[in-house]
């Protein structure tokens, strides 16, 4: 038999493979609440059949040890409900994707800029935030800031107090690390 011959029935019989796990795994999950309770089935959800091996992503290792004891009340419903004999079930938090609707919070990329010093930065916004009046505000800003400088480290460089983070990544502060 030919190279040509042979890519060309395994090309015809894998798609077709594949597509019916697929199928098996989209009729699981259209009984899914069925097969395992509503509470069970908001922590958990098939992601796969692999090898006719159930793969199910658990919201955590207590919903994984939950199911691990319903595994064969699962295969033998999934047995008499679809007809489908698997061999066996297996769980992973790895796959877990949450199911809420709601978008994901944008990381802040100021909680990691090195420029930030942790910790002090929301307690001088509240400060801030309390000050109606511009002036005193920015008196207040000015002595914070001035306070807080007394204990920052120097930049190695200029000699200005600098962040840790700016140390941390430029061994200099930002200012001499633009120079540079
Ligand atoms: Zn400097």
């Amino acid at each position: 038999m030919s190279f040509e011959r042979l890519h060309a029935i395994l090309g015809a019989i894998e798609p077709h493979y594949q597509s019916s796990e697929r199928q098996q795994l989209q009729r699981i999950l259209e009984i899914w609440h069925e097969i395992v309770n509503d509470a069970i089935a908001d922590h958990a959800q098939p992601t796969a059949i692999q090898r006719n091996i159930l793969e199910v992503a658990t919201e955590s290792p207590v919903w994984t040890q939950t199911l691990v004891f319903e595994r064969p009340r699962l295969l033998k419903k999934i047995r008499e409900r679809l007809a489908i004999d698997l061999s066996d079930v297996r769980f992973s938090t790895v796959q877990w994707r949450p199911q809420t609707a709601e978008t994901p919070v944008e990381s802040d990329p100021w909680q990691s800029h090195p420029s930030r010093i942790p910790e002090q930065s929301s307690e001088v916004q509240t400060q801030l935030a309390l000050f109606s009046n511009a002036k005193s505000s920015f008196d207040r800003w000015s002595s914070i800031v001035q306070s807080r400088a007394q204990h920052l480290p120097l930049c190695p460089e200029c000699g200005s107090p600098t962040p840790p983070g700016e140390l941390d990544r430029w061994s200099v502060c930002a200012i001499c690390a633009a120079k540079c």
